[in-house]
């Protein structure tokens, strides 16, 4: 849904205007950015939102820190699929001499990684990693599974961009369901259109599609082919800065993927399946400001309505 204050959608004159109202603040770096107050009220307002989607009653609520270790990562099999995409946290590793040489280097913006070392731990690349080995510690899952709402940073993807939707760090609401496969199947299903109804509301024109994760390599795009083919990742989708619409939410059926590795039983000992619902929140609100203009303040009653209870 367009309005007359709608922005251009050339990414190029997007970006140079969401910066020129100081919405997004440059880091010199492509798809790293701060934010302004405006932009960070509408984030946490989306958050907020997104969040009380899910019954409390039914979702647990956990908050993981934004980095995971690098133990879970492994586990996960996120190198085989994302090896491009990961990053890892690597410190200082050496005596007053190499500190002293490295401070050298690193002043005039040379090569000072030969002095650190890998640690234990990596970015976390999306909300929902932590929550997987977590539940699997628990034991087998309680009858009916479990569903667990959890959001936060996603720290880091190294996807640098000169698009505004596309950032290297941004934040992610997740929902996800562990439990046996039907019921897994059946939420994700419910899910798409609680998701679809949600961004409805907020007035974006909004399409929900089958899509593929961005494997590395050549036995890569044959897994992007499965996935696509059998759906197992839909995506919600709307114009804001490229040329094709952009994914705001995502939500993936990762089938046993994650229970096999972290070892997820349901109550009955059978492997359990997994699903996640991920809400772009960056995303989000760009595709706000892109439809709606740049002042929250003059958006639609019924959208700030929904995101700040204004009547
Ligand atoms: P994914 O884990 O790739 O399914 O992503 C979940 C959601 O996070 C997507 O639907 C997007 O809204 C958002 N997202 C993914 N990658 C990026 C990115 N590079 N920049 C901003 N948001 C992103
Ligand atoms: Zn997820």
């Amino acid at each position: 849904m367009q309005t007359e204050a709608a922005i251009d959608v050339d990414h190029d004159t997007f970006l140079k205007d969401l910066i020129a109202e100081g919405l997004l603040i440059p880091s010199g770096t492509a798809g790293v950015y701060g934010t302004n107050s405006v932009f960070e009220k509408v984030r946490l307002a989306v958050d907020d939102a997104a969040t009380s989607l899910a019954d409390p009653r039914e979702a647990e609520r956990l908050r993981f820190p934004p980095v995971l270790p690098r133990r879970h990562l492994e586990t996960s099999g996120y190198l085989r699929s994302f090896p491009h995409l990961l990053g890892s946290v690597f410190a200082f590793d050496g005596s007053e001499r190499d500190a002293v040489e490295q401070e050298a280097r690193a002043s005039e913006h040379g090569d000072w990684s030969e002095f650190q070392r890998m640690t234990d731990l990596v970015l976390l690349p999306a909300a929902c990693y932590p929550v997987y080995p977590a539940i699997a510690e628990r034991g087998p899952l309680p009858p009916g599974g479990i569903t667990v709402e959890t959001g936060g940073a996603c720290v880091f993807r190294s996807e640098p961009s000169e698009d505004p939707a596309r950032l290297q760090s941004f934040h992610m609401h997740e929902h996800v369901r562990i439990g046996e496969p039907e019921a897994v199947k059946a939420w994700r299903e419910q899910w798409s259109h609680r998701a679809l109804a949600f961004l409805t509301d907020l007035r974006l024109e909004v399409f929900l599609q089958p899509a593929s994760d961005p494997f590395f390599g050549r036995s890569g795009r044959m897994l992007a082919s499965s996935q696509l083919q059998q759906e197992l990742k839909l995506e919600i989708v709307t114009p804001i800065s490229a040329d094709e619409p952009t994914a705001i939410a995502s939500l993936n059926y990762h089938q046993d993927h994650f229970a096999t590795r972290f070892g997820l039983v349901t109550s009955e000992g059978e492997m359990a399946h997994t699903a996640c619902v991920g809400f772009g929140e960056e995303r989000i609100v760009l595709a706000l400001l892109r439809t709606h203009g740049f002042d929250p303040a003059t958006w639609p009653i019924e959208v700030r309505g929904r995101l700040w209870g204004e009547a």
